[in-house]
């Protein structure tokens, strides 16, 4: 198992598949994009599914998650999605994309084994989706996620991040959009992860704003905190259920006591937090000569026990990480 000395068991495994992406949100990346990963330096699809399989069999990994960047400009990704789903025993596997292109890969990616989709959407104005992504492709991520839908990969579930100034005035908007729709929404707070280091704690929406405008509009009962641990969204039923809305308030109510998760970059190292300053190289172990499944699981187990107890946003010492968002995988 991948556990630390906290006693939190990682069974959530986030894999970022590129640190490239199509799109330019102001929270992530600058608009002039970012210096890419090499493309030596990438694993192959071969390398991701060997990690997936050890996780996956010898490490307790239940969940995989892929993303990224933008996962679908993976080539390879429908069959990594198909070599992992033919493990033993086979992992629950979801993909969270900005949903462009997905118009196109969703029935391949459900015959190949994928469960469901989280899309990212933060707006219903094509006007203000080209300031907030820096690009006019708001009706790809709409037919993204009706074509998500239509192929079965469900729940659907829409992420969403709110910038005062932008589209902070959407949340009953959105809401009601995503019921009739039939996707669940979930609201995450604005994280210090943007490559441009521009976040600001006094500038960010909060949980407690979210939940505010939500009620201007709707009744809102908590629902707890989702069972399966791999969600972090605190859950209210809307308007008394079934439809339910998320928030993740990583920032304000963070949940790190409860984390199950572990994650590799598109290169290859494990990081065990989001906001962790330090890395583990798998990748050399993967590429060592005699390297066996057998070290590679301990390599990984090795960075797992060294977890830390929490993100330390709230430490005034707090330092972000080197890298930004989209090159650890979000
Ligand atoms: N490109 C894909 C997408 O946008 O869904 C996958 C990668 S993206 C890094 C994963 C998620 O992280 C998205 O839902 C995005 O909105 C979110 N995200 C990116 N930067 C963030 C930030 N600074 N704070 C909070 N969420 C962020
Ligand atoms: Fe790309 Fe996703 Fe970052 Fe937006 S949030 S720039 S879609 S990686």
């Amino acid at each position: 198992m991948l556990i630390d000395t906290y006693g939190r068991v990682a069974t959530d495994l986030r894999v970022s598949l590129t640190d490239r992406c199509n799109l330019r949100c102001t929270y992530c990346m600058p608009e002039e994009g970012l210096q890419w990963l090499a493309k030596p330096d990438l694993l192959t699809d071969d390398e991701i599914v060997r990690l997936v399989g050890i996780a996956v069999t010898r490490l307790g990994v239940e969940e995989v998650r892929f993303t990224g960047g933008e996962p679908l400009l993976r080539p390879g990704l429908v069959g990594i999605v198909e070599r992992c789903a033919a493990l033993d025993p086979r992992p629950r596997m979801s993909l969270t994309t900005n949903g462009i292109g997905l118009g196109r890969t969703a029935a391949a990616l459900k015959a190949a084994g994928l469960d469901r989709v989280n899309v990212s959407l933060d707006t219903l104005r094509p006007d203000v989706f080209k300031t907030l992504t820096r690009r006019d492709r708001h009706r790809d991520v709409l037919e993204g996620l009706a074509a998500a839908r239509d192929a079965g990969l469900t729940p659907v579930k829409v992420n969403t991040v709110l910038m005062p100034g932008l589209n902070d005035d959407e949340a009953p908007d959105l809401l009601a959009w995503a019921l009739e729709q039939g996707y669940e929404l979930r609201f995450i707070e604005q994280m210090p992860l943007d490559a441009q280091h521009g976040w600001k704690r006094d500038g960010m929406i909060t949980a407690g704003d979210i939940l505010a405008s939500l009620r201007t509009r709707f009744d809102l009962t908590p629902e707890g905190t989702e069972q399966r641990g791999s969600a972090p969204a605190e859950r209210w039923l809307v308007d008394g259920g079934p439809h339910r809305v998320g928030v993740i308030a990583s920032v304000t109510r963070p949940f790190c006591a409860a984390c199950d998760r572990t994650r590799l970059t598109a290169d290859g190292q494990v990081r065990t937090c989001l906001f962790a300053t330090e890395e583990t190289d798998l990748r050399a172990a993967l590429r060592a000569e005699h390297g066996s499944d057998d070290d590679i699981a301990r390599v990984w187990k090795l960075a797992m026990w060294g977890k830390k107890a929490g993100s330390g946003l709230d430490d005034p010492a707090f330092l972000q990480p080197e890298r930004p968002m989209s090159a650890i995988g979000g």
